[in-house]
Formats: structure tokens, sequence, C-alpha cells
């Protein structure tokens, strides 16, 4: 590696290897530490393949400190973009304790090797699931933090620690990323989301319903306070998403100190909207079934994606139309995600 590389954290996952192409197409040497727990090294074989040129790859476990050293001191990273965590929220309710450990003591032990060797630039993903029942809409970086399960609370907790870390070191850029729902798969069908067991995210599974691998998708409530009755979500393509994290890292050179930004679209699309979209773009019948709502759920969540528009130039530009055509073609393609 000739540049300094950017550190890419969980490169191996849905968001993360789709950012890494995203990086490296955009002439970034990244390197991706991994420790494979929710991730296949299939998708960085494919990344590779895509940008014609591969990341280095380092596996290993974000709490390993002594694993981090060697990063560091071996491959001094300019800049961090931060995915690694564990991100399901039902299984934090059951082990919180481990979701606690993980993704909160992993970013401690990633932000002191990063102070300890001077790397003062950091992407963070957050969720939007830090507002849990938003009080307006759309939702600006202004709403109030009140997660409702463990898992928002470990995104509220390192945003929290990133904020009073930036106070005590004024060197320290960093943008915390509040993502909404992101869904799609980048447009050649090579990688895409690969949930293990049964999804618990919509869009997964209508499309594991669309390819026959499950009979039924169930529509967790139809009496909201929505047009329709379903559940209303802020959804953004994951291709949209990398080049969003492209856009933050090159503002990071002229932020001041740390800052939240919303990645959304602006615009909220239904269940049954969503089931619609997809039979279309599958050429599939979605069998649903009406179910009672999901505990935890709320009705609507939709972004203002103003903030970012300004600070990163950046927008989303894919509609519901690519998320879910790009979508099916992963799926079709890749019936056993990365499984070959
Ligand atoms: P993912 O599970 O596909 O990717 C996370 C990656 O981190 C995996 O490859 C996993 O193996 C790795 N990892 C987990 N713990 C680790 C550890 N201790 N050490 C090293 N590697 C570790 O998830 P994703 O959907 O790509 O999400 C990426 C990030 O974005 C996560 O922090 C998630 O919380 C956040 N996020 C995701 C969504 C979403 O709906 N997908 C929404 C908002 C925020
Ligand atoms: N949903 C559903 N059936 C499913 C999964 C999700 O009806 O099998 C609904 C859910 O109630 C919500 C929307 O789809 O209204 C998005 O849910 P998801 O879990 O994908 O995202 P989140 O709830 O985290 O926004």
């Amino acid at each position: 590696m000739s540049a300094a590389p950017v550190l890419v954290t969980g490169g191996a996952g849905y968001i993360g290897s789709h950012t890494t192409l995203c990086l490296l197409q955009a002439g970034f040497d990244v390197l991706v530490l991994d420790n494979l727990s929710n991730s296949s090294p299939e998708s960085l074989r494919r990344v590779a393949e895509l940008a014609g040129r591969a990341p280095v790859f380092v596996e290993a476990d974000l709490r390993d400190r002594q694993a981090l050293e060697n990063v560091f001191s071996h491959y001094r990273p300019a800049s961090v973009v931060h995915f690694a965590g564990l991100k399901a929220v039902g299984e934090s309710v059951e082990q919180p304790l481990r979701y606690y450990e993980n993704n909160v003591q992993g970013s401690l032990a990633l932000f002191e090797a990063m102070q300890a060797h001077d790397c003062a630039q950091l992407v963070f993903s957050s969720s939007a699931t830090v507002y849990g029942d938003p009080e307006s809409l759309p939702i600006d970086e202004s709403e109030s933090i009140k997660p409702t399960n463990p898992y928002g609370q470990t995104k509220a907790m390192i945003e929290r620690i990133i904020l009073d870390w930036g106070q005590a070191w004024p060197a320290l850029r960093g943008l915390l990323l509040r993502y909404f729902n992101p869904v799609g798969a980048h447009p050649s069908g090579r990688i895409g989301e690969d949930p293990q067991g049964i999804p618990n995210n919509l869009v997964p599974f209508i499309s594991q319903v669309a390819v026959g691998r499950r009979e039924a998708l169930q529509i967790f409530g139809s009496d909201w306070p929505t047009p329709d009755g379903t559940g209303v979500r802020d959804y953004i393509h994951v291709m949209d998403l990398a080049e969003g994290h492209l856009a933050a890292l090159r503002a990071l050179d002229g932020l001041n100190g740390v800052q939240p930004v919303n990645l959304g679209t602006g615009q909220g699309t239904s269940v049954r909207e969503m089931v619609d979209q997809f039979a279309r773009a599958s050429s599939r019948e979605i069998p649903v079934v009406e179910a009672p709502r999901r505990a935890g759920d709320i009705a609507t969540c939709y972004a203002d994606p103003g903030h970012a528009a300004q600070l990163l130039n950046w927008r989303a530009r894919r509609g519901v139309d690519e998320m879910c055509a790009d979508t099916w073609r992963w799926q079709r393609d890749n019936p056993q995600g990365f499984k070959i």
C-alpha cells in the first residue's frame, strides 16, 4: 500500500462491502478488519473482482487490542469507517450483555488505538433507531435521542462517547451517520445482503418469499395510523449509502469537531407498497398474511435529508423500483447468498 489507507471495520458485511467497493473505485486504498462473525470472505473476493483490485483484509476482532495495535502500527490508516457491530434488534433484547460488550467495547478499543496512533478522522455507522418513536416528522438531527432497545442504546452510547472524545481531543473529526432503512444490492448482482437464518427485516424477507425460500410474508400490523394501515419507512439503496460514506470521508477534511448526519431519502414507503413494488420487479407473486403488530415497532419513520445535502453535498438518487430490482437480481442469482 502506498498512500495511507482507509480502515474499514466490518468491511466484509452488507453495507461495508458496498462501501469498500465504492472507496476502491474512487481511488482509495482500503484495509478491511472483520472477524467474519456475520459475513463471508466471499463478499470481499467479489468486491475485488468488481473493483479490479483488492482491499487488504485482516481477519480480527475489534476487541483484540493487540491485533488493533499491529494493524495501526503496520498500515498507519489516515481515517476509519467503523461499521463493525452486531445489529439485530430482537437478539439485542435477548442478549443485551453480548451487544454492549461487542459494540461498545469494540468501539472503545478502536478509538483508543486511533488516538494512540494519531488517527483523527472517523465515520461511524449509527442508525435512525437512536430516535426511537420520533416526536416530529420528517426526522432531523435535532430530534431527541431515546432508543427503545439495547441495540439502539449501543448506538446512542457510542455516539455519546465520540462526542465526548471530540471535546477532549479537538483534532478529532467525526461524522455520526444515522442510516434509515438500507436495502438493495450492487446492480451487478454479485454482492448483496446475506442474512443468516430467518431474516428480521422486511426486504430480505420479501425477497426470500419471491425466490421460494419462504412461503409468505407476515405483515406486522395493518391498523397503524398510516394511509394503508401498514408501517412506513425511509428505505435507502445501499449504493446511495455507500456513496454517502465516500462523501462523508471527503467532507471530514473541512469539518470542525463531531456531528450527526441523517442518511435517508426523505420518502416514506409502506409495507404494502414495498410488496407491490417487489412483485413488479421480480414478476413473482408475494403471498402475504396479516399478523399482529411486532413489539417495539413504530408507525412511521422518515428522514429530513437536508443536513446531508448541505454538509456532504450528497443526496440519495435511487428509487424504490431500483431498490427492488437490484435486490431481486442479487437474490435470483444467489438464492443461498454467498454459499456456493
Ligand atoms: P453486517 O452484519 O452485514 O456487517 C457488520 C460486520 O461487522 C460483519 O461483517 C461482522 O462480521 C463484523 N463484526 C461484528 N462484530 C465485530 C467485531 N467485534 N470485530 C470485527 N468485526 C465484527 O451489518 P450491516 O448491515 O452491514 O451493518 C453495518 C453497520 O451499520 C452496523 O454497525 C449496523 O449496526 C449499522 N446499521 C445497519 C443498518 C441495517 O439495516 N443494515 C441500519 C442502521 C445501522
Ligand atoms: N415488517 C413486516 N414483516 C416482516 C418484517 C418487517 O411487516 O417480516 C414491517 C415492520 O413492521 C416495519 C417495516 O416492515 O413496519 C420495516 O421493518 P424492518 O424490520 O425492515 O425495519 P425497522 O423496523 O427496523 O425500521
